[in-house]
């Protein structure tokens, strides 16, 4: 039997659903949940996701602010806009797009988000939080494997994870949080002598790379669970993850879609972390 959907998508548009209920009842109380978007520099991918995010933020009842800055400019440029926002309490929290042009500091700019308003979750401070298991922002795309994750009902305790990749933003926080929830969890990375016969032992499979077709079916176990985090683009320009989707499809019990899988429940969390930060304005 083919693997069950883990459509992203549906799922996103339901968690958005409570979401924008949740801030129009903090706009309500006086706190209109706000988020500041910084985008420097005109790099195609970077402006496609800073639009839908202001979208979502506005079909989401979030207020947004899009500060667009042109590629070459100064870092004490960028950490003085960071520094407005951080002082403005209208703004619950403060995204800057990555990747940043060479000439900016990205660490330097990062720590330049005041911690509160850290929902992208990629300060040390938030990495730190993640490592403790202490309060705290958590990254987007591993929060939303993990909310996907929850939405198949299978258990994750005891059950071995393999995540391939060990990314700031994505591998090395999603290893951390499957290994809160208990799974046992082993890190692959571009100098894993044999990735196939680490994957093969997975019962959960989180792939982060950025290379098309990289897990193939042979490599899976049958039955598992398996996240398509990577994001490619293919000859005729259509996107595609890191999976080999249709024959994977045939020997997984869960796979996650290229478009329509990871990407919307990473902007859902973006969303569902803002309005936290503004619930914390409101009670803190
Ligand atoms: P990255 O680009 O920073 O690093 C890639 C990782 O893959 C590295 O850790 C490297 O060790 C590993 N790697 C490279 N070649 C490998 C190989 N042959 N075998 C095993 N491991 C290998 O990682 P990233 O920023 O986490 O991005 C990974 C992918 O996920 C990209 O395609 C990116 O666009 C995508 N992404 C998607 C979302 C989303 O919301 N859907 C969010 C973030 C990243």
């Amino acid at each position: 039997m083919p693997a069950k959907i883990l459509d992203g998508a549906a799922l996103a548009r339901t968690l958005r659903q409570g979401i924008a209920a949740t801030a129009r009842q903090l706009a309500d109380a006086g706190v209109r949940p706000g988020l500041a978007v910084i985008l420097i520099g005109s790099d195609p991918a970077s402006q496609v996701y800073v639009r839908n995010k202001v979208r979502a933020c506005a079909e989401a009842h979030i207020e947004s602010w899009l500060c667009e800055l042109a590629e070459d400019t100064s870092e004490e440029v960028v950490l003085a806009h960071i520094g407005q926002f951080n002082a403005n309490p209208a703004v619950d929290g403060i995204l800057v797009q990555l990747p940043l042009p060479p000439h900016l500091d990205a660490m330097r700019i990062l720590e330049a988000v005041d911690a509160s308003k850290d929902v992208d979750g990629l300060k040390v401070h938030s990495a730190g939080a993640v490592v403790t298991g202490t309060a705290g922002f958590r990254p987007c795309t591993p929060l939303g494997i993990m909310s996907m994750l929850k939405a198949t009902g299978e258990a994750l305790a005891g059950r071995h994870a393999i995540v391939v990749g060990r990314s700031v933003s994505v591998g090395k926080p999603i290893g951390l949080l499957l290994l809160e929830h208990d799974a046992t969890v082993t890190f692959c990375h571009s100098k894993t002598p044999d990735l196939a016969a680490e994957t093969r032992r997975a019962d959960i499979l989180i792939a982060a790379v950025g290379r098309a077709n990289l897990i193939t079916a042979d490599m899976v176990k049958p039955g598992a669970i398996v996240i398509d985090v990577g994001i490619n683009r293919k000859g005729d320009g259509k996107l595609c993850g890191d999976v080999e989707f249709e024959a994977v499809r045939q020997v997984a019990g869960w796979i996650s879609p290229v478009p329509g899988g990871v990407g919307p429940m990473t902007i859902t969390m973006l969303l569902q972390n803002t309005v936290h930060s503004a619930q914390m304005r409101l009670a803190p």
